[in-house]
């Protein structure tokens, strides 16, 4: 049986097509685009005529996530939400409000197979894939359900982008619509733990997307154990993979470094991590501070802030630009994963 056509995964040109194909005039499906990038569902595109929205919902696939689960801060109006898909699989999406505009952050995969030591994420491995409407879908509904306007993506909730590389690329082409969500490139991260082939691959598509790369180790011996990618793809070959990100793109590549307590918080660690970004990196990187947030299930723990301070101000004695990340929603802060791990859980006692 032929697959249902999936409208969010459409662009401007090809939903005037689809809808031309379906016998509707074009600007029908103009005002469907218009209605699917603002996440209302079919029965509430008042505009469309009901035959034309009855033959949408019966032939076609429209992945609009469903809001199942929603923190707010109290703190900063940071909102976590659990969203649910068509096939019952559900990810974790976060609205973050900064000075210079709000921020989603998005989950690419139901789950994630890249077994970081640290991370809730991995616990039960990956279930699928999602595609590149799912991811655009949550932008969509949370613009939706805060009324605000969305000025930024991230691409650092559940999954590894770069391991669903084709489904991401296809997302930063549909977010970045003019006339759809119009979030600019520049203001789109895309986060790895370090898949080398697809960096390269990244940096020829022509997308001025920010590199964010999850370090979080300066010897390879620590990274082995934290994050498994790193026997196949060590750091010296996953630095210059972003060297090479850089001179393509010209965009900074920034790293990760999450703080747990005895693996990585060292100062011989912040001096060997400044010693190979130096010796690597021409051009301008800078290192985000994270201070762990446990994940119940492990038992690594976070330092404190007086070592992420220390660890700071000595990779910026060296030159290397770094910060110590703002905690959002310390109120609502359950680490990334957690929320669906739950959810999985529950509904299936056998995992626990
Ligand atoms: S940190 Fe990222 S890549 Fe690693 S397991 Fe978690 S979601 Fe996957």
């Amino acid at each position: 049986m032929a697959e249902k056509a999936d409208l969010l995964g459409m662009t401007l040109d090809e939903t005037k097509t689809f809808a031309k194909e379906m016998g509707e005039a074009a600007f029908r499906g103009q005002q469907l685009y218009g209605w699917m990038q603002k996440g209302v569902p079919i029965e509430e595109m008042t505009n469309l005529p009901a035959a034309f929205r009855k033959k949408l919902q019966t032939e076609c696939t429209y992945r609009l996530p469903r809001i199942l689960q929603k923190q707010v801060s109290q703190i900063d109006g940071t909102i976590k939400y659990l969203m649910g898909m068509l096939d019952g699989e559900c990810v974790e999406s976060v609205f973050m409000r900064y000075a210079h505009g709000n921020t989603v952050c998005v989950s690419c995969q139901a789950g994630c197979r890249m077994g970081c030591a640290f991370c809730a994420s991995t616990l039960r491995g990956r279930s699928r894939d999602l595609t590149a409407s799912e991811i655009l879908g949550q932008v969509a509904v949370i613009g939706r359900d805060t009324g605000e306007r969305i000025g930024g993506v991230v691409m650092m909730g559940i999954g590894e982008p770069l391991d669903n590389y084709d489904n991401t690329v296809r997302f930063l082409h549909l977010v970045s619509q003019k006339e759809g969500l119009n979030i600019g490139l520049r203001h789109i991260s895309v986060s790895t733990c370090g898949l080398v082939p697809k960096i390269y691959q990244l940096a020829q598509e022509g997308l001025a997307v920010t590199l964010s790369v999850s370090l979080h180790a300066c010897h390879d011996s620590v990274r082995d154990r934290l994050m498994p990618i790193n026997r196949t793809y060590p750091i010296e070959s996953l630095l210059e993979a972003c060297q090479q990100y850089f001179d393509k793109t010209g965009r900074r590549v920034s790293f990760e470094y999450t703080l747990i307590s005895g693996e990585n918080d060292s100062i011989e660690d912040a001096a060997a991590l400044a010693a190979r970004l130096r010796r690597t990196i021409h051009g301008p990187c800078h290192v985000n501070l994270i201070l762990l947030n446990p994940v119940r299930e492990t038992a690594f723990a976070a330092p404190g802030r007086e070592r992420a301070k220390e660890f700071c101000a000595y990779l910026e004695k060296r030159g290397i630009s770094a910060t110590i990340r703002r905690k959002l929603g310390s109120d609502i802060d359950a680490s990334c994963g957690q929320l669906r791990l739950n959810h999985v859980e529950n509904a299936n006692p056998k995992y626990k």
